[in-house]
């Protein structure tokens, strides 16, 4: 499709048109479909370049679930028949009476020392890809799997878990979504992705009240067959590490899903299974995919969902579970293949060779995650905070004893204390996240009584009027904290000042961030570069991605910013992602938190030469009132300042006297006066441009 008019007539259907690409000469249009314009459109031509109905149950790969001879029970029938590693059984039965299988690949029996892994797929009828991919898991898993891997584990693959709805995409209706259920205004099925008792109908955007639509939740929790055997197995067999695969969109999805900026308390555990856009777990070898991996994230950067499997099983059983959303693959006219994966054995091969490694991975994972985190690279072992500032989030082991409050130092100095509150919608199995409502306009340091936890933000806040140095971007007043947030609308880039992290360990990048995107237009996304050499050379730290249409925190390791004197970060913004960042920083987590900048007997300065528009001068703690003046090298008085003590800083922002005029560029003398003690410290100011 191209032209004006069709994108005009395709917003008027109600999609988002989230971008358009030339493929061949030929303009497409990019459209975003969740589950509600789904089921809300006209046809289903718009998805897939096939008729709605298939004529038979012929398919090369694909097979149904009934067919004698070759489906999904008469296959896994004879292998369990011929192969003592495949033993099948039914852990209940559908609303039609087809039993839900699970196969239990390696030694017979469930023994309590061998932690169980659980491998899910196509709660979504039409999603066929995923069962395709169960059914060569367990080929591959009783052939191939290291014997020593399987001897350790109880390992489950449950292929189809909405028998009924899969069943029907053979028969009558290839993109049929939900079970079978007759609902009680004639219309059939629940969505069983909808159904689980975990923040389930919370709102009507994660899921639906109403029966026609693709994602009806049904009428009460786990009100549904197919839940209830989901949910005993759980109980029978409660997984420590789960993949419920579905299809497409190419991402390796965690809890939570239901409301935007939840984020689980083991995210450093999710983290370090599904590592990061720069370093992704799982690569996509399908010819013309519009991204070489899938991208991991929280289940609400794709969109909110409710009543899901796996906010139910993390919330309920602490499983740590994924949802693997299969490629999407391409090409149909230039288009990604969406649901209708293609019948050919070796596109779906390659599927299932790319899904292997993560699949091993969370197998060998489910032995003893705390050393999966260690092991990463990706994230030291917790506790840890995954914020500081305006809400602390710190994660603790369930058994680390909890800090009773926890103690700030503002940017001035100041100490302050505030009380923490376990957050209840944060629970996992081994740690705890703390929430507080700190106030302060710039926050320096934090620390958890009782545990020795330290953590400090190093440097700027967010887009605040005195905030100095920042090229880029707009200062947005939608901020984070009622203040300002930087913000883009456009490929635009935001360059930060210059931070001296001399003497600083454990670096870490501190920052708020809200987006706004979609998973199915990889290519809009924000990069976030780091330079420890002032700007001269970058490189990338971090990709935020997705839709993010809430603030929430995130943490990006930057453990080669280290000791560095010229440390800044730049956020660029590709093909006009909307974008904006606030509370931004360096953070550490090092032992040295705490310390006061300048070292015994030193005045300290955090940049010399100075680049930025301010320069923090420091010095050795005093009892009595600091006086603070800057010379020039001909030895006139320029500027003067008092402080009181206890605070041991100064920010200068480079003024003459008290007015708005800046100094020029070149050398100048800091002469810092305390308790009869005198402290001289030489400063140079290169600031590019010169003076405003
Ligand atoms: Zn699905």
């Amino acid at each position: 499709m191209s032209g004006r008019a069709t994108l005009d007539s395709l917003a008027r259907l109600g999609f988002e048109v989230a971008g358009v690409r030339e493929i061949n000469g030929a303009l497409y249009a990019v459209i975003v479909v969740s589950p509600e314009t789904e089921s809300a459109m006209p046809t289903r031509a718009l998805t897939s370049a096939v008729p709605a109905t298939p004529a038979a149950d012929t398919f090369h790969v694909y097979q149904s679930f009934d067919k004698s001879g070759s489906g999904i029970r008469a296959t896994l029938a004879a292998w369990a028949a011929t192969d003592p590693a495949i033993q099948v059984d039914s852990i209940g039965a559908s609303i039609e009476g087809r039993p839900i299988l699970a196969v239990k690949v390696g030694l017979a029996g469930d023994d309590p020392a061998r932690p169980n892994v659980l491998f899910m797929a196509t709660h979504h009828a039409r999603e066929w890809v995923s069962t395709a991919i169960a059914m060569k898991l367990i080929r591959w898993l009783a052939d191939s799997a290291p014997a020593a891997l399987l001897g350790a584990r109880d390992v489950w693959v449950i292929p189809v878990e909405n028998p009924d709805g899969y069943q029907y995409t053979f028969t009558t209706d290839r993109f049929w979504r939900k079970n079978r259920r007759l609902n009680g205004d004639g219309t059939h099925g629940v969505d069983p992705n909808r159904n689980y008792p975990a923040f389930w109908g919370v709102d009507d955007l994660g899921s639906s009240p109403t029966p026609g639509t693709d994602i009806y939740r049904g009428t009460s929790p786990a009100s549904e067959p197919e839940t209830q055997a989901v949910m005993a197995f759980h109980a029978a067999h409660p997984p420590v590490v789960a993949v419920s695969y579905h299809a497409f969109s190419g991402l390796v999805l965690f809890p939570y899903g239901y409301r935007a900026g939840e984020l689980p308390p083991d995210l450093p555990l999710y983290q370090a299974l599904t590592g990061t856009d720069l370093a992704p777990a799982v690569h996509d070898g399908v010819p013309g995919s519009t991204l070489t991996y899938y991208h991991p994230g929280p289940g609400w950067e794709l969109y909110a969902t409710n009543g899901e499997y796996t906010d139910w099983a993390y919330r309920v059983h602490g499983t740590i579970a994924f949802t693997t959303e299969l490629t999407s693959g391409c090409c149909v006219n230039g288009l990604y293949y969406g649901f209708d994966f293609p019948d050919d054995s070796v596109l779906v091969d390659q599927v299932f060779r790319d899904n292997l490694p993560f699949a091993l991975t969370v197998i060998a994972a489910a032995g003893d995650l705390r050393r999966a985190v260690g092991a990463s690279g990706l994230a030291p072992a917790p506790p840890r905070f995954e914020s500081l500032w305006p809400d602390a989030w710190l994660g603790l082991d369930a058994a680390t004893p909890r800090p009773l409050s926890l103690t700030l130092r503002s940017g001035t100095g100041g100490a302050g204390v505030r009380s923490a509150q376990t957050d209840s919608l944060r629970r996992g199995t081994t740690r705890t996240v703390w929430r507080t409502d700190l106030q302060a306009d710039t926050v320096r340091a934090l620390r958890a009584d009782g545990t020795g936890i330290a953590a400090e933000l190093l440097s700027f806040a967010g887009a605040e009027p005195l905030d100095a140095g920042w090229t880029g971007w707009t200062r947005d007043s939608a901020g984070l904290t009622g203040g300002f947030a930087w913000s883009t609308t456009r490929s635009d880039t935001l360059v930060s000042p210059v931070v001296d992290l001399r003497s600083r360990t454990a670096v870490w990048l501190h920052l708020w961030t809200h987006h706004r995107g979609a998973t199915f237009t990889p290519e809009q996304r924000g990069v976030i570069q780091f330079s420890g050499d002032w700007g001269v050379t970058w490189s990338d730290a971090a990709v935020i991605a997705g839709n993010g249409p809430t603030w929430y925190p995130q943490r990006v390791e930057l453990p080669q910013a280290a000791g560095r004197r010229g440390a800044r970060v730049r956020f660029i913004s590709q093909h006009d992602f909307q974008w904006s960042i606030d509370a931004v920083g360096f953070a550490t987590d090092s032992p040295a938190a705490f310390l006061l900048l300048a070292a015994p007997g030193v005045a300290e300065v955090s940049e010399n030469p100075v680049r930025g528009d301010q320069v923090v001068i420091s010095w050795p703690a005093g009892t009595g009132t600091t006086r603070v003046a800057i010379y020039g090298f001909t030895g006139e008085r320029l500027h003067q300042a008092t402080v009181a003590a206890p605070t041991n800083e100064y920010v200068w922002d480079l003024t003459l006297g008290g007015g708005t005029r800046r100094v020029v560029n070149g050398a100048y003398i800091v002469v810092v006066e305390v308790d009869g003690r005198r402290y001289r410290r030489r400063l140079f100011v290169t600031r590019p441009g010169g003076p405003p």
